[in-house]
């Protein structure tokens, strides 16, 4: 009951990529230099969650540039040459992304050998992430499809290939990351979660969507502050989620105006991955205050349900402030355990 994770991504080593940066540079250009690093650093960042006693663990993200780029790299029918500078987020603000110039075909395995290697190296449940296709749509720039529900379903054919891969290669949970849910609110029930559907279609795992209002850059909180006193973008979304075949839920709650309430119109259908962890902060969450969150969620689910979490990846924070936030979430989940 109460079992812990993290949304995803945990800091990179300095010896990987530059710290607090999001897509930082690879440290060596070196091929095998570099893969070297990236499977020490998984090791260390699923030691670090085993240490913090984290139920669930991720391989935190540490094989990929970005959350969304790392997985297009494969995938046929894009320019990574190409890049276009496009506002993203509903112009919230702007990145140079790859364009589509094709049509979308996945080459072949894309992250399976990553899960294998963390596969190997934890004998606890494992959780993968990968963007989901609303969102991978939004962080690129299209001159072929012209039409984004076509695109994103295009792109779900490619996940779903993939998740059967992964789940084959030792994934006990596939979560696709859709923060572009909480801002195109109207295309969520027409065409986001329909994508979303067919991309954990057959899949056998449990299946999840992480739903969030970003990493603490200044974009973002810039956006939250236009947001207004009360965050009602999950109470518009949910419902329609509590149809689709998803089965995990990960919102954010930990110094967010969102009302904890919202979890209810889930029905008691979907796992609540209860975002208890602010990861815009620099300073760890007391274990009390991630037990205050629980325990509110608690009143709108029943525990079974509830999955104790951190509010959105932790790549730009400081290691040990990814370190500290971790413990302080199992110390609070254990808290509320030992309650029930
Ligand atoms: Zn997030």
């Amino acid at each position: 009951m109460l079992k812990t994770s993290i949304v995803g991504s945990l800091p990179k080593p300095s010896w990987l990529a530059q710290p607090e940066v999001l897509w930082a540079p690879w440290a060596s250009d070196d091929p095998a230099k570099l893969e070297e690093a990236k499977h020490d650093a998984v090791r260390l960042a699923i030691l670090d969650q085993e240490e913090a006693s984290l139920d669930i663990v991720t391989d935190g993200e540490q094989s990929r540039q970005h959350f969304v780029h790392g997985i297009l790299e494969r995938i046929d029918g894009i320019d990574f040459d190409r890049k276009t500078r496009i506002g993203i987020r509903n112009d919230r603000y702007e990145a140079d992304c790859p364009t589509v110039t094709g049509e979308l075909r996945r080459k072949g395995p894309i992250h399976r050998d990553e899960v294998a290697f963390a596969r190997a190296h934890t004998d606890r449940p494992l959780k993968f992430t990968m963007p989901g296709p609303m969102t991978i749509v939004d962080t690129l720039a299209d001159d072929f499809y012209g039409d984004r529900p076509a695109m994103a379903m295009a792109f779900a054919d490619i996940l779903n290939e993939e998740a059967k891969e992964l789940v084959a290669a030792g994934a006990d949970v596939i979560q696709f990351d859709e923060p572009a849910f909480n801002v195109y609110l109207d295309a969520v029930p027409t065409w986001g979660l329909g994508a979303l559907d067919r991309a954990v279609k057959g899949v056998d795992c449990t299946t999840g969507v992480h739903i969030c209002y970003g990493y603490g850059i200044k974009a973002n909180l810039d956006w939250k502050e236009t947001l207004g006193a009360v965050w009602d973008q999950y109470r518009t979304t949910l419902p329609a989620i509590a149809e689709s075949d998803i089965d995990q839920v990960s919102l954010e709650f930990a110094g967010a105006r969102v009302p904890i309430e919202v979890i209810a119109l889930l029905e008691g259908r979907k796992d609540v991955l209860v975002g208890a962890i602010d990861v815009t902060t620099h300073e760890a969450e007391s274990p009390q205050a991630v037990a205050a969150i629980i325990r509110a969620a608690l009143e709108h689910a029943p525990a079974e349900r509830i999955f104790p979490c951190t509010n959105c990846g932790m790549v730009p924070l400081p290691r040990r402030v990814a370190v500290a936030k971790m413990k302080a979430l199992a110390a609070g989940a254990a808290i509320v355990r030992a309650e029930l």
